[in-house]
């Protein structure tokens, strides 16, 4: 769709009367083939795949409040696949494959920008561990280089590496195909695309109960009527726990509060993401020029969406650390996002006891990167009843038989 500057400014003028919707506003059905609960990333990518892949005609996204409103808009955007264990590494870097290819897929600029991650490494025992990820993932052909201090200065001119701050860099690793993209143009994207083939997309709709008949889920209860499915995929991140309760499923997931805050804009200075595993901070430039700086989860369960501000001096006092220029940059603001943890730092994309419900979730800080696999997997779990090949490893049954992952790669300060 092409807008002219006359037709924009005319827009803009009338409150953009004209301007045609991404996506319809449908009548809420009784009954659907499939329900999707949560108009997240997650969500929407799976409505999409659904319809696309397995030609499911009638789907619906149930949202409680607005698209992407959750963790999805919240996030600092940080796109990888530089994980510990194979399966994950595997996961995450079809889904890396997948957004290189997704402004095309969904026509609509996602503005994926592959810039590439710097870890910085301040201890003998993290650099044994990225030696470790680094044979792992050129195995499966993720590029993935250790580099010297001064390799990385060169890719920061910033970086402060005197011996004599309390933790110097030893080296770096280096992950060229990571990046960053565009949160709310993710969930849009899919949202317009799903639309374009037929879904519904129902917002203001909270799911309030899942309804089962014995062993098998029968459709859900919302705040607008009962909804009659066969299948039904909750996607509803830090809400998981309470709505599958309803279900009589408990989860293994506890709900923590991550923030994430701005600096006031600066011009551009950092074309990488800078990680910083062993002060579990990181940080990246927009394309505003504000730097995106996030921390490690607050250390209890809550479901207030705001963070302590022990984690914001944590961090920011993390990347003083070793960026002392920085120092006079001003904070513009901070929020949070409620997160779904798994104690094993492993998402949950699996069918359950209760035939026809599945479920996506426990991405806790990291499920934005896994949005076009994480979808894709769950609509062929949804249509076929059996796991992606990719996703086998996120079963829910693993709590059960001892086997769950620890992904110490997929969070910063957890475990
Ligand atoms: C501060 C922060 C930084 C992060 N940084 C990164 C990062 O750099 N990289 C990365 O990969 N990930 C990151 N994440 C994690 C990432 O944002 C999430 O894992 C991902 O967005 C999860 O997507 P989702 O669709 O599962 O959940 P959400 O986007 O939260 O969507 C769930 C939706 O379900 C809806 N919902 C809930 N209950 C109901 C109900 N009962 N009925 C109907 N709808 C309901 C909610 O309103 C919400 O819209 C970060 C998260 C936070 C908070």
């Amino acid at each position: 769709m092409r807008y002219s500057f006359l037709s924009l400014a005319r827009n803009a003028l009338t409150g953009h009367a004209d301007w045609p919707r991404a996506w319809r506003d449908p009548p809420l059905q009784q009954r659907y083939d499939a329900v999707i609960v949560g108009g997240g990333g997650h969500g929407l990518a799976t409505a999409y795949y659904l319809a696309k892949h397995h030609g499911l005609a009638r789907v619906a996204v149930l949202e409680r409040s607005w698209l992407g409103g959750g963790n999805t808009a919240r996030n600092t955007v940080t796109i990888r696949a530089n994980y510990l264990r194979e399966p994950s590494m595997r996961f995450y870097a079809e889904s890396i494959r997948l957004w290189e290819g997704l402004s095309q897929e969904l026509n609509y600029n996602v503005m994926f920008s592959q810039r590439g991650q710097i870890d910085l490494i301040q201890s003998w025992a993290k650099l044994r561990d990225v030696k470790r990820r680094q044979a792992s993932l050129r195995l499966i052909g993720v590029p993935f280089d250790i580099l010297t201090p001064q390799e990385a200065q060169a890719k920061l001119p910033l970086l402060d590496l005197a011996a004599s701050i309390r933790l110097p860099v030893l080296a770096a690793s280096w992950h060229p195909t990571a990046g960053v993209a565009r949160h709310d143009a993710v969930a849009w994207g899919y949202a317009r695309a799903a639309d374009a083939r037929g879904v519904d997309i129902i917002q203001n709709c909270e799911v309030t109960a899942v309804r089962r008949d014995g062993g098998r889920v029968v459709g859900v209860e919302t705040t607008r009527g009962f909804v009659a499915a066969p299948k039904v995929a909750l996607a509803v991140a830090a809400h998981a726990g309470v709505l599958a309760a309803t279900a009589d499923l408990r989860l293994p997931i506890e709900t923590v509060p991550l923030q994430a805050f701005v600096s006031e804009p600066l011009k551009p200075m950092l074309d990488v993401v800078v990680n910083i595993p062993h002060l579990a901070t990181y940080f990246s430039q927009s394309d505003k020029g504000e730097l995106v700086i996030g921390g490690g989860a607050d250390g209890y369960p809550s479901y207030a969406a705001r963070g302590s501000f022990g984690v914001v001096e944590e961090s920011v006092g993390a990347m003083l650390s070793l960026f002392p220029a920085l120092k006079r940059v001003r904070m513009l603001r901070q929020w949070a996002g409620s997160i779904d943890l798994c104690h094993d730092i492993t998402p949950i994309l699996s069918a359950t006891p209760v035939e026809g419900l599945s479920l996506s979730v426990g991405w806790g800080s990291g499920g934005f990167k896994a949005i076009p696999i994480g979808g894709m997997a769950l609509a062929h779990l949804v249509a076929t009843g059996t796991p992606h090949p990719l996703a086998v490893h996120l079963s829910l049954a693993r709590f059960d038989g001892g086997r769950p992952l620890f992904e110490t790669a997929g969070a910063s300060n957890r475990i």
